[in-house]
């Protein structure tokens, strides 16, 4: 019997299938949509807005089954402030974990909120075209797009 066990250290969640006597045993399993959604609201909480009062939640998982959060983070010089999903995004790569599947981005409106272009860029040095990027509205439910559908035509080194 799989028991899928989410554990929690800091800010990084790794979800494990755990079956003795499957041939999966050791695999890590993929979480749901919903699941990087709910893991992006634990995130928002965190968030440092109190200059635009507009918190975001991000949580980012990797190829291999890791899943870093990420919070906005602003700053009174408002040109040093992050965002939750770079910020995520950056816990991910510090700690060596280059390919990202997919990354879900909610925040207080509880309306879609759109990667900004800034973070469109710095997702697709790590996210293939077809990465995915999960939105959701609290009436409309979860919106899922690919990095290639936002972000056309990165720009490349
Ligand atoms: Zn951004």
């Amino acid at each position: 019997m799989p028991i899928l066990s989410a554990l929690q250290y800091g800010c990084m969640y790794e979800l494990k299938l755990y079956d003795s006597n499957s041939d999966r045993k050791g695999k890590v399993d993929n979480m749901t949509d919903n699941e990087l959604i709910e893991i992006a609201y634990e995130a928002e909480k965190m968030a440092y807005a109190p200059y635009s009062k507009f918190s975001v939640g991000a949580a980012l998982l990797t190829d291999d089954g890791k899943v870093y959060t990420g919070c906005n983070v602003e700053n009174s010089s408002f040109g040093a402030s992050v965002c939750a999903e770079r910020t995520a995004a950056l816990k991910a790569v510090s700690e060596g974990n280059r390919r990202f599947k997919a990354v879900a981005i909610v925040s207080s409106s509880k309306e879609y909120t759109y990667p900004c272009g800034i973070c469109r860029q710095f997702l697709s040095e790590f996210m293939k075209e077809d990465g995915k990027i999960l939105l959701h509205d609290k009436d409309e439910g979860i919106k899922i797009h690919t990095l290639g559908e936002l972000f056309p035509e990165a720009f490349i080194l």
